[in-house]
């Protein structure tokens, strides 16, 4: 008997149908020589710092750090899992051979050899290695088993950023709480969250420190097309008027007149983080959202595995191709002229050496019904996108036209699509068209060397942009990249290694912020709230808040899993790196108490003149305290109570009233009695 570990339900049920495990019992399928069961993601998880050693389980400062010199798994707590566990120990007795069909990646890995090891079983290991649960897939993978063994690196890899994420969390969040936190709150400090948390802060002080600067720009329209000085901004109005002044009365000559035909490629296939940036953009999707989506997708074989981080194929995909494409029935009008002849094999999809586990995320061929709106907005992007780079490039004419006038220049450029190639996928629809009006995007008429005329300049106030906002999309990108700006397709590539948190977890990561309110959404924009702004400020240790330092934290755990490096030696730097941490914090300097306003969430109280007011007060928040209420003069600590708990901390007695009363703040935060 062979036993087949699952990761979900759905996905057992799917690999008993084709395996013919077709008697179900209680917790797994039976048949055919298999034993098929299941896990539901996490059966298991390391043990918490009490498990250890008693003197851990309460918070206490003289006990950190907790570093075990050796770690431990627990089964969870909760009566569903304790069964399935003990079916799955049961039958790993009962078996002759494991194959572990867990997802294919880190977290799947790490999930299925904890229950393994947590039943202690001894058999031969195999591993289950596929990209997509189709019936076709699913067999062809079971032909091509591999050894477990195979996978024994990235096991280790899913260890050590566990442990790291245990090791950095536990330690952080405890100190950071018993020093500094206000009121029963609790400072959650972790591995991938804080440096996040900084990214967005930091962002934020830039937009609130900006200072927008005035300048001016010169235009000009000669024959209906507009041109700019490539002169570029002026700081000063006078200089500006006095070219005008100049051009205006003299002829505008047109000095050159390029027309040169260029291509543009199809963008990328996707991997999960670009997938998750275009649903933002595009539909307003959060990166939880799509990653929910694509993963649904994926279970029902309408899309292959999305927890990837490769936007290449292999080789081997070729030849599925053509098939794919043909399936692609609702698809037709694109596909067909792609099929009555060989299908493009460019170098921009196909890659070997930018394929290791898995492929960009493509359409299986199988052909949706019954998908919700959102779903199918998902689904007909990756597909649109698989379908596009099978095409022709695009064919442009870019325009450009130099003029000059009393010996200042002007520039005016414009592009023409020739022939639209891949861009048939993408009809322009009216918004596209109203953004790409600034773009530069004016078709223009034919100009020739020589021509002079009159023209009609202008002189345009502008003013400097602050820095905007992070989106989800954008965060994303910023955490790909350990905070660095890149744009160039490219070099984002060669970033990835060092980038922050795993493509899987972002999503998850950016979801704990909001849950703990360190940042909320307002409309597209992520904006940081008072409490996670004051969190950062305590933290004084780049190694918590740096993006870059955690991005290499990040390629250790790929060099574990690229086997150039040992858990071992992980281990050792980072409870060297803990305990210098732990030392700092507890000599260093608190700060000034810190109220959020309970009101906004983004600012904080502040003392006024005559009372405590929102700091956050130019961006509209009127929340206030007065010092003085019923003839009652409010301390700090009611101030505080009020802000946390909603009430004062002592009882007065005012006019009016027989027996004392305690202030609140009602649902619509109003000071009144209780
Ligand atoms: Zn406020």
């Amino acid at each position: 008997m062979k036993l087949c570990l699952a990761e979900k339900p759905s996905v057992a049920k799917d690999l008993a149908k084709v395996l013919g495990a077709n008697s179900r019992k209680d917790g797994y399928y039976e048949g055919n020589g298999y034993l098929v069961s299941w896990t539901f993601g996490h059966l298991c998880t390391l043990k918490e710092p009490g498990d250890y050693t008693d003197k851990w389980k309460k918070w206490d400062l003289d006990a950190l750090p907790m570093l075990p010199p050796s770690f431990g798994i627990k089964l969870k707590n909760d009566n569903g899992i304790k069964k399935q566990f003990a079916t799955i120990e049961k039958l790993s007795q009962q078996c002759d051979e494991v194959i572990n069909c867990g997802d294919a990646g880190q977290e799947g890995e790490l999930i299925q050899r904890w229950v393994l090891s947590k039943a202690k079983s001894t058999k031969p290991l195999k591993r289950l290695w596929i990209s997509s649960l189709t019936e076709e897939a699913i067999r062809e993978g079971f032909q091509k088993l591999e050894d477990g063994s195979k996978y024994d690196n990235l096991y280790a890899a899913g260890l050590a950023r566990a442990i790291g994420d245990w090791v950095l969390g536990m330690n952080a969040t405890r100190i950071f709480t018993l020093r500094f936190a206000d009121f029963k709150q609790i400072l959650s400090v972790g591995r991938v969250q804080t440096p996040t948390l900084a990214l967005i802060v930091d962002r934020q002080h830039e937009i609130n420190n900006f200072k927008s600067e005035t300048y001016y720009e010169i235009k000009t329209t000669y024959r209906d097309v507009l041109f700019s000085a490539t002169k570029g901004k002026i700081k000063e109005k006078e200089q500006g008027e006095s070219i005008i002044e100049v051009i205006k009365s003299h002829d505008f000559e047109v000095a050159s007149y390029i027309q040169k035909e260029g291509k543009e490629l199809p963008p990328s296939l996707f991997d999960l983080t670009s997938i998750q940036v275009e649903a933002n953009k595009k539909f307003g999707f959060t990166a939880e959202q799509t990653l929910n989506i694509v993963q649904k997708l994926y279970e029902q074989k309408f899309v292959t595995y999305p927890r990837v981080d490769t936007s290449y194929l292999s080789d081997d995909i070729y030849p599925k191709i053509e098939p794919t494409l043909r399936n692609l029935t609702n698809y037709s009008e694109f596909t067909a002229p792609l099929l009555d002849k060989k299908i493009r094999k460019s170098k921009k999809v196909f890659n070997n050496k930018k394929v290791t586990d898995h492929h960009a995320i493509i359409p299986t061929g199988v052909t949706p019904s019954h998908l919700t709106d959102e779903f199918q907005k998902i689904y007909d992007t990756i597909t649109r996108r698989f379908i596009s780079v099978f095409h022709p490039d695009c064919k442009v004419s870019n325009t450009t036209v130099i003029g000059e006038v009393e010996k200042h220049e002007f520039k005016a450029t414009g592009k023409q699509i020739l022939e639209p190639g891949w861009r048939v996928l993408y009809p322009k629809s009216d918004s596209d068209q109203t953004s790409s009006k600034d773009k530069e995007e004016q078709v223009m008429p034919v100009f020739e060397k020589g021509e002079k005329g009159s023209h009609s300049p202008e002189l345009q106030e502008k003013k400097t942009k602050a820095p905007s906002y992070f989106t989800e999309g954008s965060l994303l990108r910023a955490m790909e990249t350990a905070g660095k700006k890149v744009d160039d397709e490219e070099l984002r590539d060669l970033m990835k290694e060092n980038g922050i948190g795993r493509p899987s977890t972002r999503a998850n990561i950016i979801e704990t912020l909001f849950r703990r309110n360190y940042i909320i959404r307002k409309k597209k924009r992520i904006v940081a709230t008072s409490t996670g702004i004051h969190l950062i400020s305590l933290i004084e240790n780049d190694i918590l808040k740096s993006a870059e330092l955690t991005g290499k934290w990040e390629k250790k755990i790929r060099d574990i899993e690229k086997g150039t490096y040992s858990v071992e030696e992980f281990k050792k730097e980072l409870f060297e790196m803990v305990n210098n941490l732990i030392h700092q914090v507890k000599h260093q300097i608190p700060k000034e108490k810190h109220y959020a306003c309970p009101k906004c969430n983004i600012g904080y109280m502040i003392k006024g003149n005559n009372a405590w007011g929102c700091s956050d007060w130019k961006n509209g928040c009127k929340f206030k305290i007065p010092f003085e209420y019923k003839g009652i003069i409010l301390s700090e600590k009611d101030i505080e109570s009020l802000v946390y708990s909603k009430e004062s901390k002592y009882s007065f007695k005012i006019k009016g009233k027989a027996d004392k009363v305690k202030f609140v703040l009602n649902s619509k935060l109003a000071l009144g009695v209780k």
